[in-house]
């Protein structure tokens, strides 16, 4: 990851990434593969080979930040875009196979409050998804450190789009697995969440293929619900099955979190160590809410998603429907009595 963040962000590619000759040898392998998956399934592999984006169409300008799963660039391919480099084993044609199924998935999602997943860019060895470039700021940053406090309105409509997002990519048979205040941008008062393939493509990256090692980010546990963050235990003691035990309902319970963070202006036990958050979580302890000024209603949203028991949180549909019935604060707008809640929303935000 380091080398990624060295002066030739221009160029992520090193010279000596491009000369290695088996890896010359494996990517004509990839492309005898691609050629008798064509001739036995062409139209699958059709649709898969008409989004990848040529490499010599794409410019790769600089870098905007390095995360969890490595450096993401701004590039140019027909605008701006957002480039995110993977460390995938090209050799390991069942994990290009995985890779190339996973991703075949998140082409087909197309949603207002959903980031555009372009595509896949292969410049061996490398590998980069494509999306849309996000422009606005992320609510992590918003809310953590610009330390701006939305008002009930504005959190509900927020809370709405993301849920409105998640509930449509549940519905795509997609789970995000790493929904986060990081992971959604506000541009012009609008949601857009991204890295929701993230996730499944990089339990396939080299990186993360290194036994009992678990990276724990910073932030990240307060995202995870208990039966993950017992996965995680059971994990770090030595188990050689990492996979963690993701569900639409683990969305969900990352889902609450969000809607703590728009309520609080912070993230659920901030000043618990992982340790104990592992154990609170564990057992069944959640963050105290009695601190928070907000009605009752409002809190059981949260204790919903928080759910121990992942079969009893609800699905975004619900969350809509119960986000939408919250009391909204008048403000200064000109409406009458009668006049209907939701047409005010845009106004609002
Ligand atoms: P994280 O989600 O943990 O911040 P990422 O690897 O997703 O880590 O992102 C690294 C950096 O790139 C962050 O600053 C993030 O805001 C930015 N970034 C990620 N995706 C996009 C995007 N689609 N558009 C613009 N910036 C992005
Ligand atoms: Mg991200």
């Amino acid at each position: 990851v380091d080398s990624h963040n060295s002066n030739d962000s221009h160029d992520p590619f090193t010279d000596s990434e491009r000369t290695l000759p088996e890896k010359v040898e494996c990517i004509d392998d990839v492309d005898m593969a691609d050629q008798v998956l064509h001739r036995k399934n062409s139209h699958k592999s059709n649709v898969l080979s008409e989004w990848d984006i040529p490499p010599d169409q794409l410019e790769i300008t600089e870098l905007i930040g390095t995360g969890r799963f490595g450096p993401v660039y701004k590039g140019r391919w027909h605008g701006d875009v957002a480039v995110k480099m993977l460390d995938i084993d090209m050799s390991d044609e069942e994990q290009l196979q995985a890779f190339k199924t996973e991703v075949s998935q998140f082409k087909k999602t197309r949603h207002d409050y959903v980031v555009l997943f372009m595509g896949t860019y292969l410049k061996p060895p490398k590998l980069a998804i494509v999306t849309s470039l996000c422009r606005g700021m992320t609510l992590y940053t918003r809310v953590h450190q610009r330390g701006e406090r939305f008002g009930m309105n504005k959190a509900i409509v927020l809370a709405t789009q993301v849920a409105q997002g998640m509930g449509y990519l549940h519905a795509k048979g997609i789970i995000h697995k790493d929904l986060k205040s990081k992971n959604i941008f506000l541009e012009n008062g609008k949601v857009v969440i991204t890295d929701f393939a993230l996730f499944s493509i990089m339990r396939l990256s080299r990186e993360n293929r290194r036994p009992n090692v678990m990276v724990i980010p910073d932030g990240w546990l307060c995202y995870l619900a208990p039966e993950l963050i017992t996965a995680l235990r059971v994990d770090s003691s030595g188990s050689s099955d990492r996979e963690l035990p993701f569900s639409t309902t683990s969305d969900i319970y990352s889902f609450g979190t969000i809607w703590y963070e728009l309520l609080a202006g912070c993230l659920p036990f901030h000043k618990e160590l992982a340790e104990s958050i592992i154990w609170r979580v564990g057992k069944g302890i959640k963050q105290p809410l009695t601190h928070l000024q907000a009605s009752k209603d409002v809190k059981d949203v949260l204790m919903m998603c928080w759910n121990y028991n992942p079969e009893k949180r609800p699905e975004f549909t619900d969350i809509i429907k119960t986000l939408n019935r919250l009391p909204k604060k008048r403000g200064g707008l000109h409406r009458s009595p009668s006049h209907p809640l939701h047409l005010s929303r845009s106004a609002e935000s």
